[in-house]
């Protein structure tokens, strides 16, 4: 087996270079602050068994890492949504972009672009009786951490200056590809996106998907054998945005990646591993992040191909 805790080490050390470096995710005030220097990685294997480094008791906001458990919610429900409201097609444009929507008539490419994941947030909406209530139940029994919450202040920044999310949610509504309020469906999204974790949170959150749909926490099924390959696909196809191809290349793992500086990676069968670090690269996705993982499946030797 392979030794992670000289693995991770030998990572920390590579990566310092970065740390520093990119951008943060302005665009969300509550963001704005967020130290670039901080770094954590984590490695859970499915036995429970746990590796990390560094800033590991720091939680973050997951983002975009939370469009892979509202699309669990949503594609356990309506196995019809990805070929009806939703696409899974790479977009080959960046996460927030409005142009591709009208072209394809309010009909986004795929669920971890921010339009596919408002229309997967209005489905959650019009499937749970109370949908911030639920959702956050949900994480908290994949994570087997009862602590877990949003963040309010960030959920609140973030509404106030989402312009564009506003842009593309009303666009897709004139398109009748949203059902229900418009307020209430950003409320949703924005509070599923601030949800605050640590490395070791997300890895255990994430280790449904590393065991075929079953939790192995406490041995639940979440999503048949099938649904968890399709979201693994997904993640690996259209989980880093238009940077997809570039993390399929040097990476090799289905993973998904939030402007928080998170990034959540799937080696079926074997393990989670996840990675915090603030400074973003051109694409939104953490600098030292990617790198890191670049060097993991290196490392390890344990990338899908
Ligand atoms: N909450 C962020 C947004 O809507 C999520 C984007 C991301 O993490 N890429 O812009």
């Amino acid at each position: 087996m392979n030794d992670y805790n000289y693995i991770l080490k030998q990572i920390y050390q590579d990566i310092q270079p970065l740390l520093g470096k990119g951008r943060v995710a302005d665009y969300i005030p509550a963001l704005a602050n967020a130290d670039r220097n901080k770094f954590a990685m984590a490695v859970r294997l499915l036995d429970g068994t746990q590796f990390s480094i560094g800033n590991i008791d720091e939680t973050f906001s997951i983002q975009s890492v939370s469009k892979v458990l509202s699309l669990t919610t949503v594609i356990a429900e309506n196995d019809e949504f990805l070929s009806t409201r939703c696409g899974k097609e790479p977009s080959g444009t960046p996460f927030n972009s409005l142009v591709q929507l009208e072209y394809e008539s309010g009909i986004p490419r795929n669920p971890f672009i921010n339009a596919g994941a408002l229309v997967t947030s209005d489905q959650m909406y019009t499937n749970l009786n109370n949908p911030k209530k639920d959702f956050l139940r949900f994480v908290r029994d994949l994570s087997g951490n009862r602590e877990l919450e949003y963040n309010e202040k960030i959920a609140r920044s973030e509404f106030k200056a989402g312009f564009r999310n506003a842009a593309l949610i009303n666009l897709m509504k004139d398109f009748n590809n949203i059902e229900n309020c418009i307020d209430g469906v950003l409320d949703t999204y924005y509070h599923q996106c601030s949800i605050e974790m640590n490395c070791a949170n997300l890895c255990d959150t994430f280790s449904f998907l590393a065991n075929y749909g079953v939790n192995p926490i406490n041995n639940k099924k979440v999503i048949s054998r099938s649904v968890a390959k399709r979201i693994n696909a997904i993640m690996l196809t259209c989980g880093t945005y238009d940077a997809v191809g570039d993390v399929a290349y040097r990476i090799g793992l289905p993973a998904k990646s939030g402007v928080g500086g998170g990034i959540i990676a799937i080696v079926p069968g074997l393990l989670t591993v996840s990675v915090w670090s603030p400074g973003l690269d051109e694409k939104g996705n953490s600098l030292a992040g990617i790198k890191a993982l670049e060097l993991f499946t290196t490392y390890a030797d344990n990338s899908i191909f």
